[in-house]
């Protein structure tokens, strides 16, 4: 495996469609750790795989229902069973660092996903739950949260971010 670490824009990890996993073994479970690591590190909400170089259907977030910064949902082959309502907030990822705009996001979601102890989780998640689900989710199709802007700021977007990372 390669080294756990932060991903950025245009790394072609950050395009691929990852795998499910079918097994959560010490690998994962180390996998989860660094992840932590290098969220608290960075002072994201949520990371996920592909970020730090691993293609499998894995994120972890924030746990917004806890006040407490450090408690995180692990989220293991996540789903959105169903989704409802507008919302748009202002979106960042760490791995396209100092950019942010506005995204629409479905406000409710009804979501399923394996947690790190292998159990099935459904849950309704709304606002910055849901919203960070969304977007960590993308992660997992290989999609960046400045594709889902409409074509003009999307251009406009991508070439900012083009000149400012180089591959
Ligand atoms: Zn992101």
């Amino acid at each position: 495996m390669n080294k756990i670490s932060l991903r950025i824009y245009p790394d072609e990890v950050l395009r691929t469609v990852c795998s499910e996993i079918s097994n959560i073994d010490s690998d994962i479970v180390k996998i989860v750790e660094s992840m932590k690591e290098i969220m608290i590190k960075e002072k994201g909400i949520g990371l996920a795989g592909p970020q730090v170089g691993v293609t499998k259907r894995l994120f972890i977030t924030q746990d917004f229902s806890k006040n407490d910064e450090l408690d995180f949902l692990v989220m293991i082959n996540p789903k959105i069973k169903e989704e409802s309502g507008e919302v748009s907030s202002k979106e960042g990822c760490l791995s396209i660092p100092g950019y942010y705009d506005y995204i629409p996001r479905f406000d409710n979601i009804s979501v399923e996903y394996v947690d790190l102890n292998g159990d099935l989780n459904s849950k309704v998640f709304e606002s910055m739950q849901s919203i960070v689900f969304q977007h960590e989710l993308d992660h997992l199709d290989g999609i960046l949260f400045p594709d889902r802007l409409a074509k003009i700021r999307k251009e406009i977007f991508f070439k900012k971010i083009n000149k400012e990372f180089k591959k």
